[in-house]
């Protein structure tokens, strides 16, 4: 049997996520500082009011992990933006059980859902970190007489004949314009030599996501803040990555035994949701980004009066989140935001 890599990848990470801790293997943002998450609750307050404070109001996290996250979200905003806190009613998307057992232990009264689609249509703020990353991609070779698209056979990587499709305009497919925030894949058939075995990547359900997303803050007042990890522009190459105890893996390990993540193409889903009418902001690095929002003032403030190992732990965490050579620059933060609603938090210098 051979199979997409994407429909592997899909099936890998369900099996993972239904069998694993994967913050025992990983650290995310929010496992890292409280004030992470502390942040981004005040961003989507603030974007709240720039939106003229619609109410009712969704607040959606999509891939909340083990809840850490909007348990700071929700905590920082009951005590600084009560009506925001009052406004809101919670809705995860997550699809293993496992961490929505989790997720319900920290967040209760949260209604949860599979996928965006059974959302309610309404005025809401989301906020996703490294969710987009775990969507699957399908990968395309550029090979002398043509595209060829990743599979995966028994004995590995097997090649298939065939074209990438077309993405939304600003993507890399096929027939789309071309322009400085793309990267469109090179002509075929190649030049002598040229590019030959050259990989490209297209995750099409987090297309789906933002441009359904996108529409969504169009029709009512809306706005949506990614942050995750992948290059400010467009780039060819082969991102699939697998994590297994805490550990690079081979991304072909048997399904369920690694986490597999890819780099997000920020660039062509700017691009995507732009076409579905929404202003986007970004995608900046993330050291900037929390360091407008406050990181370091707040950090400061909750290691004053620590012990001095507490208070040490607490400026060395804030570091890591915003140093550049650490996660500072190659994570970055993408927001999504209805036409009418100025640039939010963050985003400006
Ligand atoms: N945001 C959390 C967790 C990141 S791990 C943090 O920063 O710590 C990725 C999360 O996305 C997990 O909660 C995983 O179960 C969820 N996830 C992965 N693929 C998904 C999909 N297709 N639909 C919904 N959730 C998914």
């Amino acid at each position: 049997m051979i199979e997409r890599l994407d429909a592997f990848m899909a099936r890998a990470n369900a099996a993972y996520y239904a069998t694993h801790d994967p913050f025992a293997d990983f650290t995310t943002a929010p496992e890292i500082s409280q004030v992470f998450g502390e942040l981004l609750g005040l961003w989507a307050a603030v974007t709240w009011g720039l939106l003229g404070r619609p109410r009712p109001v969704l607040l959606v996290e999509a891939g909340p992990g083990r809840g850490t996250l909007m348990a700071d979200a929700l905590r920082a905003v009951a005590q600084v933006a009560p009506d925001f806190h009052a406004a809101l009613s919670l809705h995860l998307i997550e699809t293993s059980p496992r961490l929505r057992a989790l997720q319900a232990a920290r967040l209760p009264g949260a209604t949860w859902h599979d996928r965006l689609d059974t959302v309610p249509h309404a005025p809401l703020l989301l906020l996703a970190n490294e969710f987009l990353d775990a969507l699957p991609i399908r990968q395309f070779v550029r090979r002398a007489d043509g595209w060829t698209e990743r599979h995966v056979g028994p004995a590995g990587f097997v090649e298939v004949k065939n074209t990438p499709p077309p993405v939304a305009e600003g993507g890399w497919g096929e027939g789309s314009a071309g322009g400085s925030h793309r990267s469109t894949p090179p002509p075929n058939p190649l030049p002598q030599g040229e590019g030959e075995g050259q990989i490209v990547e297209l995750c099409e359900p987090a297309h789906g996501f933002v441009a359904d997303l996108a529409a969504r803050c169009v029709a009512h007042p809306g706005a949506a803040l990614f942050l995750d990890y992948g290059p400010e522009h467009s780039t060819p190459g082969d991102s699939l990555q697998a994590i297994a105890n805490g550990r690079a893996a081979d991304p072909l390990s048997p399904p369920g035994s690694a986490d597999l993540t890819a780099h997000v193409d920020f660039a062509a889903l700017a691009a995507t949701a732009r076409d579905a009418g929404a202003a986007v902001h970004g995608p900046i690095p993330q050291g900037p980004f929390l360091a407008r929002l406050g990181l370091f003032q707040r950090t400061g403030r909750l290691a004053r009066g620590q012990p001095a190992p507490r208070a040490a732990a607490l400026v060395e965490a804030a570091q890591r989140l915003a140093e550049p050579n650490r996660m500072g620059r190659l994570f970055k933060a993408l927001a999504l935001c209805h036409p009418g609603c100025p640039a939010p938090p963050g985003f400006v210098a």
